[in-house]
């Protein structure tokens, strides 16, 4: 997309991912801007107000890169200590804020402006939106602010808090992930929402701590959350990056195993099948071959004098004989016959669904070797070859119709080759 073109600003201000997010966010401060008259202005002294935004944004950067949300951060601590000390109303705006503030360092990374745009209003959303509704269930089953201690009620209250900030939070990033087109099947995962529901445990003892206004201990906890936040962030990068490795390594060992199926399967030389897999072939069609137009026509062709070929002239232009005659047959085939290289100089053909003994189909297939250029190859040389066809009706299983069209072929050699031979002569 160019970002210069007019046309293109309106379709991102079209585009649903936008729409989301600017929806969220006129929606929060909505709601933000009702509760706040509702509750008469803040009494918060503005030392703690910046401290909670410092600490949202601090939280919200030491996250780490996920795949599919983007950016994953431990920033349910700052919420939820900031819910449990100040109330839900004021945690909103100074979490919400800190959303909305945090993305823009992107802009220095490159990450384009509109991306940086729609992660703010979505962010700062759906924060502020999470906050306050979770905040207010909290302080309406009776959850005290600020929080000095725990009691089991208080601790039902907060548990309520945590499973609501977390229902609201995990539903708006599944609508986003369905907004932009993604799968919601692999958003959600469990180390995810552990991470989050300790960040929210651990956003607890921090209130109870800044409430009873120990600042030594409170000091103390914060930087033991913090280390313990940055080894969780390392630990969680680690754990993508090994996850990431072990997905290369099977897509590389997908690809290898295709590629030995593959080698498995054909002769190297022509590319044609290999006698293993015309075996198996061969087998399966036969079971299946008295089917209506099922019919199966096998025949085995022989190049003539190969031998002398090979010996007055030298044997790599008898491999280049072979790999010739190897691209006439996968031409003149279709994709339904078989051809593979039987032998050294012997190549067998299944044809499917050839109901009488169509001896034309081969004797084309013996002319199209015949004339082709094979002075090209070496001056002078001249290429034959003999065929030998049955059918499955005449023989009681593969090895019977195989030894068939081996004695046709020797019978097409006993006949001065360069030809086919269908059925043998009743002597
Ligand atoms: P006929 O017309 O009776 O079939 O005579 P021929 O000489 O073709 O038959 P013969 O079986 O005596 O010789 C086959 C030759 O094919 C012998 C072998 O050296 C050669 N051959 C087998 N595999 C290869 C290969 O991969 N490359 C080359 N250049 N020669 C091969
Ligand atoms: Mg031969
Ligand atoms: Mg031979």
């Amino acid at each position: 997309m160019d970002e210069s073109k007019p046309g293109s600003v309106h379709a991102w201000l079209r585009s649903g991912e936008f729409l989301f997010g600017a929806l969220l966010f006129a929606a929060a401060i909505a709601a933000l801007v009702l509760a706040t008259s509702l509750s008469g202005v803040t009494q918060v002294p503005w030392r703690h107000a910046v401290f909670f935004l410092a600490f949202g944004v601090f939280t919200i950067s030491i996250g780490y890169s996920h795949p599919v949300f983007g950016y994953v951060s431990f920033d349910r601590l700052a919420q939820v200590s900031s819910i449990l000390v100040l109330g839900p109303v004021d945690a909103a705006w100074i979490n919400g804020l800190a959303s909305l503030l945090y993305p823009w360092h992107r802009l220095r990374q490159g990450v384009p402006l509109r991306a940086v745009c729609n992660a703010a209003l979505t962010n700062a959303g759906l924060m502020a939106l999470a906050i306050l509704i979770a905040g207010m269930l909290y302080v309406e089953v009776g959850g005290p602010v600020p929080l000095a201690g725990l009691d089991p009620a208080t601790f039902g209250a907060i548990v309520l808090l945590l499973v609501a900030l977390q229902f609201i939070n995990e539903g708006g990033i599944v609508a986003l992930v369905r907004v932009r087109g993604q799968s919601s099947r692999d958003a959600l995962s469990l180390f995810d929402t552990i991470i989050e529901l300790m960040a929210g445990l651990a956003a607890i003892l921090l209130a109870v701590v800044w409430t009873r206004m120990e600042m030594e201990v409170f000091l103390l906890l914060l930087a033991v959350l913090a280390a313990l936040m940055l080894a969780l962030k390392r630990y969680a990068e680690i754990r993508l990056k090994l996850e990431r490795l072990v997905e290369d390594r099977t897509a590389a060992l997908r690809e290898k195993t295709l590629q030995l199926e593959q080698l498995a399967a054909h002769d190297q030389l022509t590319g044609l099948h290999n006698r293993r897999h015309a075996d198996e072939f061969l087998q399966r069609e036969f079971e299946h071959a008295d089917r209506p137009g099922a019919a199966l026509a096998i025949a085995l062709a022989d190049i003539d004098n190969f031998k002398e070929i090979n010996d007055s002239r030298s044997h790599s232009v008898g491999d280049r004989v072979l790999e010739r005659v190897g691209r006439i047959f996968r031409e003149r085939t279709r994709k339904c016959d078989l051809v593979a290289r039987y032998g050294g100089e012997e190549f067998l053909f299944a044809f499917v669904g050839m109901n009488e003994l169509d001896a034309a189909r081969l004797q084309d297939l013996r002319l199209a070797v015949e004339s082709e250029d094979w002075p090209a190859v070496s001056p002078g040389l001249r290429v034959t070859m003999s065929i030998g066809l049955a059918i499955h009706r005449e023989a009681p299983g593969v090895p019977a119709l195989l030894r068939l069209a081996d004695a046709r072929l020797y019978r097409a050699k006993q006949l001065g080759r360069n030809c086919v031979v269908a059925e043998l002569a009743v002597d």
